[in-house]
C-alpha cells in the first residue's frame, strides 16, 4: 500500500491557520488531522479532543520522557506537542495527515521525516495580523504582544518551507492549499506504481 503523506502547516498565531484548515477539511474529508497535546488553558469555544488534548505539565513531561512525541516545543510559556503513534498509524494506513506546528516543531519533524510537505501561512500584512489577533478576542493584550513578537521570529522562517500561502481571503487560501495537496498526489514517485502497466505497454 502507498503510504500517506504528511503535510505540516505553520504560520504566526492569528494568520488564520485554523480558519483556513476548517475549509480544507470540508473539501478533503479523507485528510486526517493530528490532535496536539498542549498545556495551555482552554479558550472559550475550544473542545477537548477536537484540535487539542488539554493535559497537565506532569503528563506532558511524562510523554517527553517516554518518547511519545514526534516533536514538542514551548510557546508563550506552554508546552505543545505532536503525539507520534497516531501519525505513524495514519500514514501506514495510506491516509494523508495534516500537522499544525510552530517553526521549531517543523524543524524537528523535517529531521525525522524529510519527505514531509511543508506549508507556511502568511497574513497579508503585519497590520492585518494585529487586527486578527485582537479581533479574535481570545487573548489578553499582554499575550497578544508576546504572540506578535513570536510572529516576527516565525515569519523569518517562512523561507524554509516548501510552499507559502497568503491568507488574504479564506476561500482563496483554502484553494491554494488544495492545489498543493492535488499537485503532491500527482507527483510521479507517488502515482507511478498505479500506472506501471500502462507505461510498460509503450
Ligand atoms: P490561527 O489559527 O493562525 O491562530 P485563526 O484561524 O484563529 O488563526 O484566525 C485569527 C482570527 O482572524 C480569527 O478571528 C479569524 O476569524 C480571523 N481570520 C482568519 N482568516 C481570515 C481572513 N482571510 N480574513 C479575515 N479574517 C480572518
Ligand atoms: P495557539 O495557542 O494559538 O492554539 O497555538 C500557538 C502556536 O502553537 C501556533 O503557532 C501553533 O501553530 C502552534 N502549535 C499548535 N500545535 C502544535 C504542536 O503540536 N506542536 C508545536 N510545536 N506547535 C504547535
Amino acid at each position: 500500500m502507498i503510504k500517506g503523506r504528511v503535510y505540516i502547516i505553520s504560520g504566526p498565531s492569528g494568520s488564520g491557520k485554523d480558519t483556513v484548515m476548517k475549509k480544507v477539511f470540508e473539501r478533503e474529508p479523507n485528510l486526517a488531522f493530528s490532535i496536539s497535546s498542549i498545556t495551555r488553558g482552554m479558550r472559550p469555544g475550544e473542545v477537548e479532543g477536537e484540535k487539542y488534548n488539554f493535559i497537565s505539565r506532569e503528563r506532558f513531561e511524562e510523554m517527553i520522557a517516554n518518547d511519545e512525541l514526534l516533536e514538542h516545543n514551548v510557546f508563550v510559556g506552554n508546552y505543545y506537542g505532536t503525539p507520534k503513534a497516531p501519525v505513524l498509524k495514519c500514514i501506514e494506513n495510506g491516509q494523508d495527515m495534516l500537522i499544525e506546528v510552530d517553526v521549531n516543531g517543523a524543524v524537528q519533524i523535517r529531521e525525522k521525516m524529510p519527505e514531509v510537505v511543508s506549508i507556511f501561512v502568511l497574513p497579508p500584512s503585519l497590520e492585518v495580523l494585529k487586527k486578527r489577533l485582537t479581533g479574535r478576542g481570545t487573548d489578553a493584550q499582554e499575550v497578544i504582544d508576546k504572540r506578535l513578537n513570536e510572529a516576527l521570529r516565525e515569519i523569518a522562517c517562512a523561507k524554509d518551507y516548501d510552499y507559502i500561502v497568503v491568507n488574504d481571503e479564506v476561500n482563496n487560501a483554502a484553494d491554494r492549499i488544495m492545489a498543493i495537496i492535488r499537485a503532491e498526489h500527482a507527483k510521479t514517485e507517488r502515482s507511478i506504481h498505479s500506472y506501471m502497466e500502462l507505461i510498460d505497454e509503450n
